[in-house]
């Protein structure tokens, strides 16, 4: 096997073989050979009905012709030129549009680098330096928010390498939990400059909002004047056009955008009332900088993509994914396995545990090796999950009924042959 031959080579002089540690999985990742659509074929001949699409990017699918196209125009007269360009106020102006709290937009080459600078304005707009995240939240990997378990100020970096001092103003709660956040709010409200919450918990699996959770955070930020930001480099564009914020119906006062913003290629960005991103430099002295932030290539592959995504599109990801979901559950009720099928229009994933999953603590609660069985099971059918119970799983626009229809039988195949 052709993977097995690279993976060894890619061991040698990448750390674990992979660039990014998700990627890794027993007894080795296949290596990618090209993508077409909802399709991503391996070295070793392979195809996969794919679920994964880069962890969220592809909400096209891959190699878009239209997206492929305008961006070989773009390469044509150049890469970076390190001057603005008429296409970054472009895409500005269709975020604008669609985002409801997006009034400014600074373009950053990540998602992690959103939430860097998310975190710095809100800190130097409230005057004030602790940061409330959730448990099991991902916002990036730098250090001021990797930090996952705990509660309250009993927090712990999440590597060695972050030094405790570094995360002492982040404090984490759990997700859907009020009285935790209140009772926090209560305690340290005034020394609180931001909320930083995925909408749609993506980094855990898939964990969606009570009804009314977001709202609740809407209003206890606004009673404390802390900044709400939702961070929605996985929600942003793929829920509607407006993302978690027109989907729930909640608008925070900033936005992190990441994955579907760059159409495929890499790019973030952070947006929000016009008050608070004025002090982004050079308009104000919130630094924030980038050799590559606003690149022409990214920007034309979102703006390209952005193009693309009308109403039609997103009510057809709705209906894949409850077709998904619907399968799943109704061929998981025959059989003698707890579970939980969870997710909102085209994100999904599945617990093997008979509890409801509402935050980290009861994810974690969930079968993980019945959860790499049921991923490996998937993958020698032909289809392709994020390796990890953790993760998220995404449908495209390129995903049609005969992809899900192939998908359900090679789950049901699989899911058949387990016991929890
Ligand atoms: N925020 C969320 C919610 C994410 O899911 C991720 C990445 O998966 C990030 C931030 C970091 O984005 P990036 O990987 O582009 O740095």
């Amino acid at each position: 096997m052709k993977s097995e031959e690279l993976f060894r080579r890619a061991s040698n002089v990448l750390p674990g073989g992979v660039s990014s540690p998700v990627r890794r999985f027993d007894p080795h990742p296949f290596f990618a050979a090209g993508g077409s659509g909802c399709l991503l074929e391996s070295v070793d001949g392979e195809s996969y009905i794919d679920y994964c699409l880069a962890y969220g990017p592809l909400i096209l699918g891959h190699a878009h012709p239209r997206v492929v196209e305008a961006v070989n125009e773009q390469i044509k007269r150049g890469t970076t030129y390190g001057v603005p360009t008429e296409e970054e106020i472009e895409l500005a102006e269709a975020i604008i549009e669609r985002v409801p709290c997006a009034e400014m937009v600074r373009f950053t080459n990540s998602g992690t680098e959103a939430t860097m600078a998310a975190v710095r304005l809100a800190r130097a707009f409230t005057g004030r330096d602790r940061i409330v995240k959730f448990e099991g939240s991902y916002h990036g990997a730098h250090d001021y928010v990797l930090v996952r378990p705990g509660s309250g100020a009993a927090t712990a970096p999440d590597s060695p390498g972050i030094p405790v001092d570094t995360v002492r103003n982040t404090l984490t709660v759990p997700f859907n939990h009020e009285e935790a956040m209140a009772e926090l709010i209560e305690g340290a409200g005034e020394d609180i400059a931001c909320i930083l919450v995925e909408p749609v918990m993506g980094n855990i699996g898939c964990i969606e909002p009570e009804n009314g959770y977001l709202q609740f955070l809407r209003d206890i930020t606004r009673e404390n004047d802390i900044i709400l930001i939702f961070d929605e480099v996985i929600t942003g564009f793929r829920l509607a056009p407006g993302g978690a914020q027109e989907y729930y119906r909640v608008e925070p006062d900033l936005v992190t955008l990441g994955k579907i913003v760059g159409g495929g290629f890499p790019m973030g960005a952070l947006a929000g009332r016009r008050e608070i991103m004025e002090n982004i430099s050079p308009a104000g002295n919130v630094y924030q900088a980038g050799t590559f932030n606003g690149n022409p290539v990214s920007v034309t592959a979102g703006r390209e993509t952005l193009r693309l995504l009308d109403g039609r599109m997103y009510s057809d990801l709705e209906r894949k994914g409850s077709t998904l979901r619907a399968g799943l559950r109704d061929l998981l009720s025959d059989l003698d396995l707890e579970y939980q099928v969870t997710g909102p229009a085209s994100m999904f994933q599945l617990y093997f545990t008979g509890e409801e999953v509402r935050n980290y603590g009861d994810a974690k609660k969930s079968d993980t090796v019945l959860f790499m069985e049921y991923f490996h099971g998937l993958l020698e059918r032909g289809v392709f999950i994020p390796p990890s119970q953790f993760e998220c799983c995404f449908i495209s626009a390129a995903h049609e009924s005969e992809h899900i229809e192939a998908t359900l039988e090679a789950a049901e195949e699989v899911l058949s042959g387990l016991k929890n």
